[in-house]
This record gives structure tokens, C-alpha cells and sequence, in this order.
């Protein structure tokens, strides 16, 4: 799903791109603000992150982290999560962070 999003044969709410990483806006949007970034890789879940990706995770999370910016969630707080197998609620194996603000969070989530 998120590989055929990746080489736009699924259209998606597209907010950033480059050679390694895309982000579009989740289409049930769960805050304010709720937006996916995923690897153009196919990486199913974070237990099939290699040594090779490194870099590419890292990069992962920091576009989490402008994104947040950008839509203006930084200073007041956001969530980046990634979600893994079943019970803790992974719909797409295809690793994808959640970017999540705009609204108060709560601790422990859900
Ligand atoms: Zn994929």
C-alpha cells in the first residue's frame, strides 16, 4: 500500500518528498495534525531494519521533526510514533511514523 502511494499509483495527500522519504497527511487523521512519513524503501516493520538503514531512519526522523515544524506543532509538543505488529495497532507493514499534535497528549497512550 504505502510502496504504491511511494511511486504514486495511490494518490495521497503529498507534504514532503526527497530522493529517500515521503510524507502525506493520514487520511483518518487522528489530531489536529496527523501526518505519515515513510521510507520509499520497502521496510515491513522496525524489526526489518538492516545496518544499511541507518541513515535512512535517522533521516526518517528528522523529517518527522521538520514536518512538525512546519506545521507549526514544535514548540508546544508533537508525537512521532511507529506502531509494530498486531497489538500495538500496525495496520500497513510498511514502516511509517506517525506525526501527531495539535491537541493535548496523554501518558500512558492508549
Ligand atoms: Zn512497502
Amino acid at each position: 500500500m504505502f510502496c504504491r502511494i511511494a511511486s504514486k499509483k495511490v494518490p495521497a495527500k503529498i507534504i514532503y518528498e526527497d530522493e529517500r522519504v515521503l510524507a502525506f497527511e493520514d487520511i483518518n487523521p487522528q489530531a489536529p495534525v496527523h501526518a505519515l512519513v515513510i521510507p520509499k524503501k520497502h521496510i515491513s516493520t522496525t524489526l526489518d531494519i538492516e545496518d544499511e538503514d541507518h541513515a535512512l531512519i535517522g533521516h526518517l526522523f528528522q523529517t518527522g521533526g521538520k514536518i512538525a515544524k512546519e506545521k507549526g506543532i514544535a514548540e508546544r509538543g508533537f508525537r512521532l510514533v511507529v506502531n509494530t505488529n498486531p497489538e500495538a495497532g500496525q495496520t500497513v507493514y510498511h514502516v511509517h511514523i506517525h506525526i501527531l499534535g495539535g491537541r493535548h497528549m496523554h501518558w500512558p497512550p492508549g
